[in-house]
């Protein structure tokens, strides 16, 4: 970070914001360079933040390999990085927020014991169980965030949540019925990552939010919670479509070693790793090489297709090339 870019003006604002459960592999590289490419051709800021607060899965080295992986693919950012965990004080303030408003309650029900006692036992999208209203506690109403060493959860609304996409266009999300009262506040006393980033975002003051499609329905829980906080403004969402192996399922470790750093470690240029994500984000014709600060120039979001990105084996053998 340079002197002038803190007193440079910005047209708004956008992150970075890895979580530091492992090293980054192609498919977040592409998402971080789009993100990062929009921003630096829009004339955004870009703060880089360290979503470092699900504690078990937290590897340590991990923060220094992300930041200098970033570094080494071209990217920079303006202000950062600001971890998550330095302090806890913002999130605590917003569940008071939310438990004066009756909008939260804590509850330390296991998955199993939610299974067991939901009338209706129902498996909720993307591997949670639906919390139902029924199992809140009787008189909810206003009270203060006086157990924060308990699980919280948000009183969901019922119904559909809809909000724009730049990308997608019009999208909408029922977390009523996917997830139902959502955690807000882990049993480890600790925001859980919908409030978080709900928290930074708003604190950031970020305009503009840039990641994968999986967090699409997250993005309406966000939402649900942005009105819950009274922030007016909601940042602008841009989901990606995922990146996937040959098999469909989104890139993992089942798919062998996709690290950029295990391709670095190859030997392989950063600009051949940055030739791949043009390749693979509608930026033609087909270049053999090319940088981060390349890719921001001819990078342009109406070119990406809307099909979920494979990479290939034969992608792979071509990274690997005389490597
Ligand atoms: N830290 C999250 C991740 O690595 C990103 C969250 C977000 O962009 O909202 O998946």
């Amino acid at each position: 970070m340079t002197a002038a870019s803190n007193t440079r003006s910005f047209s708004g604002v956008t992150r970075l914001a890895p979580s530091p459960t492992g090293a980054l592999h192609l498919g977040n590289v592409r998402t971080f360079l789009v993100n990062w490419a929009m921003a630096r051709s829009r004339g955004w800021k870009v703060v880089l933040r360290i979503e470092d607060l699900d504690g078990p899965r937290v590897k340590t080295g991990a923060v220094e390999d992300l930041i200098d992986t970033l570094g080494w693919l071209g990217m920079d950012w303006d202000e950062g990085p600001l971890v998550q965990s330095d302090d806890l004080s913002p999130y605590v303030g917003a569940m008071s927020r939310l438990a004066r408003a009756g909008l939260a309650f804590p509850s330390n029900l296991t998955r199993g014991e939610i299974e067991a006692a939901a009338s209706a036992p129902q498996e909720g999208a993307f591997n949670e169980t639906r919390f139902p209203p029924e199992l809140r506690p009787a008189g909810l109403g206003p009270r203060e965030f006086d157990e924060p060493e308990s699980g919280w959860r948000f009183v969901t609304p019922p119904g559909e949540v809809r909000f724009e996409d730049e990308f997608r266009g019009p999208c909408g999300a029922d977390p009523s019925g996917s997830v139902g009262d959502f955690v807000v506040w882990t049993k480890r006393g600790q925001p859980s990552y919908q409030l978080a980033v709900v928290v930074d975002d708003a604190r950031q003051g970020v305009t503009n939010v840039v990641r994968g499609d999986d967090l699409l329905d997250s993005a309406a829980r966000q939402t649900l919670l942005y009105r819950a906080l009274g922030i007016e403004r909601v940042p602008v969402w841009c989901h990606l479509p995922l990146v996937v192996g040959e098999d469909g399922r989104r890139l993992a470790k089942r798919h062998g070693d996709t690290r950029a750093a295990f391709y670095r470690g190859l030997g392989v240029p950063a600009e051949r790793l940055v030739a791949l994500m043009a390749r693979w984000s509608g930026i033609g014709p087909r270049a053999e090489s090319m940088t981060a600060g390349e890719f921001a120039g001819r990078f342009d979001l109406a070119s990406m297709s809307r099909e979920r990105v494979v990479f290939t084996a034969e992608q792979d053998r071509w990274l690997r090339q005389r490597a």
